[in-house]
């Protein structure tokens, strides 16, 4: 079993995967379990990696790349090399905190837009890491934001669908030249 090794921090000119924006109907269908880790599911962490470093994000889902699977990666702290990604396969939160906060969230798939979003303030999360070992985590602050938010992408839920301020939200998307029939607003 290859391990993924370190991958470096760095913008690459050309990145290995092409991300999708909003509009895009890749972003809306459910993603699928991973049945097997294996190198190919390590692969495609990499160049999700590597794509993330490459456009300044601290969270890429597969289906941003276009690819149907329940893959996430998270790095709260790029400029740092000793912080380690995390790559979460088949994450399924385990519980909740009942305290809830705001903050202001973005999107790769979204360049531009910066909205406030309300989600629980942590939480507890299983997934299989990059060797296929069942893991947990708790999680608060912006790592249980990043979580929420990219696990939200796994079931073809984006950020700009739990916004509440209707009127930011138009003017936001408007000024990137996002159209806001492309938001799925959230019961
Ligand atoms: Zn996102």
């Amino acid at each position: 079993m290859a391990a993924l090794g370190a991958v470096e921090k760095k913008k690459l000119e050309k990145p290995p995967l092409e991300i999708h924006y909003l509009g895009d109907r890749v972003l809306r269908s459910p993603a699928k379990r991973i049945a097997k880790v294996d190198n190919s599911v390590r692969q495609l962490a990499r160049e999700m990696l590597q794509t993330m470093y490459s456009s300044d994000g601290i969270g890429l889902a597969a289906p941003q790349v276009a690819t149907n699977k329940q893959l996430i990666v998270i790095d709260c702290d790029p400029e740092n090399p000793a912080n380690q990604p995390l790559i979460l396969i088949n994450p399924q939160i385990k519980s909740y905190s009942k305290e809830l906060c705001d903050a202001q969230e973005g999107c790769l798939s979204i360049p531009g837009v910066y909205l406030d979003v309300t989600r629980p303030q942590a939480i507890e999360v299983a997934f299989k890491d990059e060797n296929g070992r069942p893991r947990r985590l708790k999680a608060k602050g912006l790592l249980s934001r990043a979580i929420q938010h990219e696990m939200d992408h796994l079931s073809g839920v984006l950020f700009v669908d739990r916004v509440r301020n209707e009127l930011a939200l138009t003017e936001e998307l408007t000024k990137h030249n996002f159209s806001v029939n492309a938001v799925r607003p959230v019961a």
